[in-house]
C-alpha cells in the first residue's frame, strides 16, 4: 500500500513545510536541461512531428547552469531533498557533470539522480558524473529484442549498446534502474525477458505504463498494459510479493522476487494514480516551473532570475506558486473529467 501521510516518511528537511492546498509538501524536483534529444521513441518524440523543421529551445534560451543552481538553492530552502536531471536527452548537454557538481554542493539536496537514453554514457563519462556527487541513474530501454528496441526509438540505436552503457554505469559505482514504457501491440512481449535478464542483476526493473503525456504522440488508452497485468505476466513466471514503499511521495509500486533474486517495480499512473502523495515540481529547459507532469502552464521563472530578482524574492514566488497548487491531472482523467488545455509535452520537462 502506498503511504499518502505526509509526516510519517517524508524525506527530513530543515525547511519549513509549504503545503499545497492538499496538503502535499515539495520535496523532489526534476530539471529538464535540453529539450533535445537523438533518439525519436514513438511515444514520446514520434518522427512525424519532430523532423528537421521543429523548432527547440535555443542556446540562449537555455538557463545557465548557474542560473540553476541558484534556483535549486531556493527549492531546496523550501523543502527539496531529491533533485533528478532529465530531458529531452540530459547528457546531450554538454559538461552535465558541471552541473552535478554545482547541485551535489547544495545544503539539503540528499539524493541527486539522472534518467538517460544512455546513447552518449561511456565509462569515462559515468565516471566523471560519478565523481561529481550522482549517485542514481535510470537508464531508458525498452526491448531486449534489437528489433523491438530500433524501431521503438526509430533511429535505429541497438539495445546491445545501451546494455554496454548499464555495465559502464554500475562498474562507476552508480547505483542503476532501468525504466521500461510499456506499449500494447508493440513491446508488451518484452515484459517477461526484461524481468528474467535483470533479475538477480542488481539493478531494479521498472515498468511504466504508456502515458497521455503531451498532444503530440497519438495515445490510445487500449495501448496502456495496466499494472496488474505487468505483474500477473511477471509474477507466473516468478513469484512475487509486495514491498512496502521507502518514502512518502514514492512512485513505482515494488514487488519483490520471492526467490530473493532482486524486485521490480511499476510506474501505475493510469490504472493506479498517485496524485495524492505526488511532491515533485518540474523546471523546463527555459526556465518554466510546472507543478503537474501533465500542466498546461509554467510559471516564467528565468524571467525573474534575468530580471534581478534577489534570492529572497526566488523564495517567495516559487513558496506562492507550491501554495495555490491543486493539481491531480491523473486522478482526474481515472474519473474521467480531466483538465482541458494543451499540455506540455514529455520531452521538454522530462518523465
Ligand atoms: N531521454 C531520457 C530518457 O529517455 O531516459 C530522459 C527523458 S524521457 C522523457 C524520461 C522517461 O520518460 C523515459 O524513461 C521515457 O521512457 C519516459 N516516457 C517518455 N514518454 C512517455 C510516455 N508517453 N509514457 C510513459 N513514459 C514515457
Ligand atoms: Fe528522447 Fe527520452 Fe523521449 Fe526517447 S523518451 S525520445 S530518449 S526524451
Ligand atoms: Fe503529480 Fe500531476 Fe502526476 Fe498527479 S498527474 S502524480 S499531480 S505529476
Amino acid at each position: 500500500m502506498r503511504n499518502t501521510t505526509p509526516g510519517r516518511r517524508a524525506e527530513s528537511s530543515a525547511a519549513p513545510q509549504v503545503l499545497d492546498t492538499l496538503h502535499r509538501p515539495m520535496r523532489d524536483l526534476r530539471i529538464s536541461v535540453t529539450d533535445h534529444c537523438n533518439f525519436r521513441c514513438v511515444y514520446c518524440m514520434p518522427k512525424a512531428v519532430f523532423g528537421t523543421r521543429y523548432h527547440f529551445v535555443g542556446h540562449d534560451g537555455l538557463l545557465r547552469f548557474e542560473e540553476i543552481e541558484r534556483l535549486a538553492r531556493q527549492f531546496a530552502a523550501l523543502g527539496v531533498t531529491k533533485i533528478r536531471l532529465t530531458g529531452g536527452e540530459p547528457l546531450l548537454r554538454p559538461h552535465l557533470e558541471d552541473l552535478v557538481g554545482r547541485l551535489s554542493a547544495i545544503e539539503g539536496i540528499s539524493d541527486l539522480a539522472l534518467t538517460t537514453n544512455a546513447s552518449t554514457l561511456t565509462r569515462q563519462k559515468a565516471e566523471a558524473l560519478h565523481a561529481a556527487g550522482l549517485r542514481r541513474i535510470n537508464v531508458s530501454l525498452d526491448a531486449l529484442n534489437e528489433d523491438v528496441f530500433q524501431r521503438m526509438n526509430d533511429v535505429g540505436f541497438p539495445a546491445a549498446r545501451v546494455l554496454q552503457a548499464i555495465d559502464d554505469a554500475a562498474a562507476s559505482g552508480l547505483s542503476v534502474k532501468i525504466n521500461m514504457v510499456v506499449r500494447r501491440g508493440l513491446n508488451d512481449q518484452e515484459i517477461v525477458p526484461m524481468a528474467g535478464r535483470f533479475r538477480g542483476s542488481g539493478h531494479v526493473l521498472r515498468y511504466i505504463e504508456y502515458m497521455d503525456v503531451g498532444n503530440l504522440n497519438g495515445w490510445k488508452l487500449e495501448e496502456v498494459v495496466p499494472m496488474r497485468e505487468i505483474l500477473a505476466l511477471v509474477g507466473a513466471q516468478w513469484p512475487l510479493e509486495p514491498v512496502s514503499p521507502e518514502r512518502y511521495g514514492e512512485v513505482a509500486t515494488r514487488y519483490r522476487f520471492v526467490d530473493g533474486q532482486g524486485e521490480i517495480g511499476v510506474i501505475s499512473s493510469i490504472s493506479q494514480p498517485f496524485c495524492g502523495s505526488c511532491t515533485r515540481a518540474r523546471l523546463s529547459p527555459e526556465g518554466q516551473l510546472f507543478t503537474c507532469l501533465f500542466g498546461t502552464q509554467g510559471h516564467d521563472l528565468r524571467a525573474l532570475v534575468r530580471g534581478g530578482a534577489s534570492d529572497e524574492e526566488i523564495y517567495a514566488r516559487l513558496a506562492d506558486i507550491w501554495r495555490l497548487r491543486d493539481d491531480r491531472y491523473s486522478e482526474l482523467r481515472t474519473a474521467g473529467t480531466p483538465k482541458a488545455g494543451q499540455k506540455v509535452e514529455m520531452f521538454h520537462i522530462g518523465g
